[in-house]
């Protein structure tokens, strides 16, 4: 084995970051920008386009945005974090 020989392509200062859809829960990988805002885009299984960082959605939250999402139909991008 020559690992050391091969500098792999992710090692770029680019990272990527899991995204849950906030309407059927699928998994999607996307560049994670830093400060600006992911845009992961519609969901492949479902269309929608509310997505939250894996590990910031809750029990509670994901409740909440289900009782939020079946009251109004609003489209809600993803925050950056404070
Ligand atoms: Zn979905």
């Amino acid at each position: 084995m020559s690992e050391g020989l091969i500098t792999p392509i992710v090692s770029t200062s680019m990272a990527r970051v899991t995204v849950e859809c906030l309407a059927c829960g699928a998994d999607r990988s996307v560049e994670d920008p830093g400060r600006g805002r992911l845009e992961p885009g519609e969901c492949i299984r479902c269309g929608y386009v509310g997505w939250a960082r894996r590990g910031e959605l809750t029990e509670t939250l994901r409740r909440a945005l289900r009782d939020r999402t079946a009251e109004s139909r609003r489209l809600r991008p993803i925050e950056p974090l404070p």
